[in-house]
């Protein structure tokens, strides 16, 4: 049977679906997803993927993910859209949640186990497989990027995405979702000011012959800690800049003033203006708009972002090869969750935090301190020469130049390895009123863990509702890692590197 092969570039008959969904309802879901792919004519085939959005999830983070009702509604219309000439090979669920909370165990607190078994789909923790490399040959950030195997190889990919606010790029919709098909080790690079780049050129592993949007409960302001707002809706589309541009439109934003949906937009991946997008579905463009009116997107610097708190921060220049001059999409949002997860936790948080000064980039101005304060200098790209206290502090640019961060080279870092390097910096600032943390960006891990401690906060890492879920689940993804690389087996695509070496070895999953 001839089908249509896997869209890369799919801009023509961008079609644009808005359902009222009132519930978290599986057969409503499994209808209205089974309709809408009747009326765009597909069928899945070969190795299927559904990628949902589950950065974090458990009762801490309700409304960060994608509902598992729909899924498991997506994974129904599927079924039902097979075709026995033509079958799904494999049916199956990915994902990369975020950096350092193993996979496994986010699929499990988000509800997921219970639709593998009623589903039979095949469950895939994106940091556990093979990873492969994708050449680029577009203006891009880099020569070639890493992706899971199973990405790679879809046949038929079905992007699931969380309708939610960003602080670092303005919305996390369908593309945004793209950050979860890499590894931590692969995730992290380029995850600075070049984020919305990152982003764009992620567009090129592949592009979904089908979006669907949990819209139902939406996530206002933040990503990990989001406000959630009701909006009762189930968006569904084939092109997800299509897609991403009509959910700008709902929140009354430019879809062009946000820079990965701009650039893919220019780089031929869909339409962004309402004439060329086929807008369907029960509800109307108006009606979703005033559904979403006053929708905060969260989009603050982090000067601002503290304002009235103790913490104080300054935010200096970001690197020269930036965009703009501040670092969007990296350490200056990575704090902004922190303290959100941290009030979560503590709703005395902000009382208990003592007065902290965070300095980012390059800054030039003063720091100013009263008795018993401390300055936490964050990332590789920070700078800044003063007085401390009676001691001269000159604290050296440590960034380091894109070309010279290498995918091939990456390597995972060990949670309990960054939690040992960050009581040593808190031991340090027991003898001295400032430290510096390095990493481009620093991980919310470890400024949760210096700052929870700092706070006399209860850390996320030790709750007792997670800490024997967390390490069991931590410890059998590492185990795994490590017998997979005693077996030696083999996992890489085979073929020349995009630089024309000898295919170097790589770790294989994380
Ligand atoms: S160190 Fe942090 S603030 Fe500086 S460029 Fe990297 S991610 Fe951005």
């Amino acid at each position: 049977m001839s089908r249509p092969s896997r869209p890369v570039h799919p801009a023509q008959d961008a079609r644009v679906f808005l359902f009222h969904c009132d519930a978290y309802d599986v057969p409503r879901i499994r209808a209205l997803v089974g309709g809408a792919m009747a009326l765009l004519g597909l069928r899945p085939h070969g190795r299927t993927l559904v990628k949902p959005n589950l950065v974090a999830a458990g009762d801490l983070f309700q409304h960060a993910y994608t509902r598992p009702e729909i899924v498991e509604g997506v994974l129904g219309a599927l079924r039902d859209r097979e075709v026995t000439g033509d079958p799904m090979t494999e049916l199956a669920v990915g994902e990369r949640c975020a950096i350092t909370i193993p996979t496994r165990y986010t699929f499990a607190e988000a509800g997921y186990e219970a639709v593998f078994d009623r589903t039979g789909a095949k469950k895939i923790c994106f940091e556990e497989v093979p990873q492969v490399e994708v050449p680029l040959t577009h203006v891009r950030l880099r020569d070639y990027i890493f992706t899971p195997e199973p990405v790679a190889k879809a046949d038929f990919f079905v992007n699931c995405p969380k309708f939610k606010a960003h602080p670092w790029t303005t919305v996390t919709f369908s593309m945004k979702n793209y950050i979860g098909i890499q590894d931590d080790r692969h995730r992290l690079i380029d995850h600075d000011h070049a984020l919305n780049r990152k982003v764009a050129d992620l567009q090129y592993v592949i592009q979904p012959q089908l979006i669907v949007i949990d819209c139902i409960v939406a996530g206002e302001g933040r990503m990990l800690t989001p406000i959630p707002r009701k909006m009762d809706l189930l968006i569904i589309g084939n092109n997800q800049v299509a897609v991403d541009a009509v959910g700008c439109m709902m929140i009354g934003l430019d879809p062009l003033s946000v820079e990965h949906i701009r650039l893919a937009h220019e780089r031929g991946f869909g339409p962004v203006a309402l004439e060329k997008i086929r807008l369907e579905g029960d509800v109307s463009l108006d009606e979703a708009k005033a559904r979403a009116l006053g929708f905060q997107v969260g989009l603050v610097k982090v000067d601002k972002y503290f304002e009235g708190t103790n913490i104080k921060a300054y935010s200096g220049k970001a690197p020269k090869d930036a965009t703009e001059d501040y670092c969007w999409g990296g350490c200056p949002g990575v704090m902004e969750e922190v303290i959100e997860v941290l009030r979560l936790y503590d709703e005395k948080c902000d009382a208990k935090m003592p007065k902290i000064h965070l300095v980012f980039g390059k800054y030039d101005g003063p720091v100013e301190l009263g008795y018993g304060e401390k300055v936490i200098f964050v990332g590789d790209c920070v700078e800044w020469e003063g007085t401390i206290g009676s001691e001269l502090v000159q604290i050296r640019n440590k960034y380091v130049d894109r070309k010279d961060l290498d995918p091939y080279k990456a390597e995972h870092k060990d949670v309990y390895a960054r939690m040992l390097k960050m009581t040593k910096k808190l031991r340090e600032l027991k003898t001295r009123p400032w430290t510096r943390l390095e990493g481009c960006p620093v991980s919310v891990g470890e400024l949760i863990l210096v700052l929870a401690e700092l706070g006399g906060i209860q850390n996320p890492y030790f709750d007792k509702r997670q800490i024997v879920g967390f390490n069991r689940s931590y410890l059998a993804w590492r185990g795994s890692s490590a017998w997979k690389r005693v077996l030696g087996k083999p996992y890489q695509i085979h073929g020349a590197t995009t630089r024309g070496e000898a295919r170097p070895e790589i770790e294989p999953a994380e």
